[in-house]
């Protein structure tokens, strides 16, 4: 009996101190961070968005999802699948 006494005030000592511990991290944690994820995320999302509704830097026709290459000289074309082929002779690095 005392044993079981024992235990149970073990118990609820740990669970007390883990509730404890749990409010005492909250505020330690970095919340810029998740923040930080999800903006990030969404603004994934939005560029995946626009990149299907742009135009190809090739043909100019709303031809869906672009790809996008680094050029020599530095600047980003988006092409779609139909001028791939183009980025592919060119040896242009897919983004
Ligand atoms: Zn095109």
């Amino acid at each position: 009996m005392q044993y079981a006494v024992g235990v149970v005030i073990l118990l609820i000592v740990t669970a007390g101190y883990a509730a404890y511990r749990g409010r005492m991290r909250k505020p330690a944690q970095p919340e810029t961070r998740t923040a930080g994820n999800v903006i990030s995320m969404e603004s994934h999302r939005k560029a995946k968005r626009e990149a299907a509704e742009q135009v190809c830097s090739s043909c100019k026709k709303k031809n869906g999802k672009l790809i996008f290459y680094a050029q020599d000289n530095g600047t980003i074309v988006g092409l779609c699948k139909n001028c791939q082929d183009q980025a592919k002779k060119r040896d242009l690095l897919p983004l």
